[in-house]
């Protein structure tokens, strides 16, 4: 739920403001823990996923990061400017790199090939949460600096905000995140979407069932404006503040809501979970549409740092 509010729905929205690039990261996937045997399965079941909540590949343009090699060889040439220091500042690095006892390169290098994959399409624009900010602005300077030594050519991009900003986890405390724990599976039945909305944290003065609560402070009312009924938001808050519906109710309402939205959705994951095929020929399609334009963007930049000794002939 936290990756669809957070960015799906905004990226399904997008497709008809913008031209858009949309990637499985399946080479950023590979610095986690994950067993490798597990991510074939699960780089499909994100596309799956992203195409269940709307994302139409005849509107913009999908594909898994690997199939586009592009991608990698413009994070070595961007590795030549990029600075050390900048990348050792950044917060997720700080972070991370406290879990490791050898650190692997990748972990300080990564956002450098977040800017590739935000610059070989020369984008003007990119949709980041509050904690990609740092490697956006990471991106921008690394343009500057190759801008600065091989002419003008990388666009500087700016950031598209979420419109649902920071959305908490089932906890109410840290982002949801399913390495947290603390989030619903969107394509989850209904018994699956209750076991998990039943557990969420409210407000804690609500004690007993007649309490009067306080939705500002409840994250549940949170979600409740992101996801149900605009109409039914003055009675929850209202019935809340008076202490005349109980928070499992509450709950209830929320949960149902959720189902209802999702439930285009996990018919779409159904069909293509059973129609596979259709899946892989949309991400080929869409790499060979994403190489089109990587292919002239990496010819222009190999030329001008001089990769291209048959010049000199
Ligand atoms: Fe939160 Fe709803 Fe309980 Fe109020 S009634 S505290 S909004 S769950």
């Amino acid at each position: 739920m936290g990756n669809y509010l957070g960015a799906l729905r905004q990226w399904v929205h997008m497709q008809d403001e913008h031209e858009c690039f949309y990637t499985i990261v399946d080479q950023h996937a590979i610095l986690g823990e994950g067993d490798p045997a597990d991510l074939p399965a699960r780089t499909l079941d994100m596309a799956i996923s992203v195409l269940a909540v709307g994302v139409d590949p005849e509107r913009c343009t999908l594909f898994v990061q690997s199939d586009v090699p592009e991608h990698i060889e413009l994070a070595w040439l961007f590795n030549t400017v990029a600075p050390v220091g900048d990348l050792e500042r950044m917060t997720q690095y700080k972070d991370k790199s406290q879990r490791y006892d050898s650190i692997p390169v990748g972990l300080l290098n990564y956002p450098v090939l977040q800017a590739a994959d935000i610059l070989v399409y020369r984008a003007d624009a990119v949709p980041v949460g509050e904690d990609q900010r740092q490697h956006l602005e990471l991106t921008r300077d690394i343009a500057r600096k190759w801008n600065a030594r091989y002419g003008e050519y990388f666009p500087e991009p700016g950031a598209i905000i979420p419109e649902a900003g920071r959305i908490k986890g089932l906890d109410g405390e840290a982002k949801m995140s399913k390495s947290l724990g603390n989030t619903v599976g969107i394509l989850a039945d209904v018994e699956g979407v209750w076991e998990r909305v039943r557990t969420a944290v409210t407000d804690p003065q609500r004690v007993r069932r007649d309490d009067p609560g306080r939705p500002e402070v409840c994250n549940v009312f949170t979600l409740h404006k992101l996801i149900t009924d605009t109409d039914l938001i003055p009675d929850i808050e209202e019935q809340c503040r008076a202490g005349t519906r109980g928070c499992v109710d509450c709950k209830r309402i929320f949960a149902d809501s959720l189902v209802r939205e999702c439930a285009p959705f996990r018919e779409r994951a159904e069909y293509l979970r059973a129609h596979t095929s259709e899946v892989r020929d949309i991400l080929e399609a869409g790499a060979d549409r994403a190489r089109a334009v990587t292919r002239e963007t990496l010819a222009e930049a190999r030329s001008r740092m001089g990769i291209s000794w048959r010049s000199a002939l």
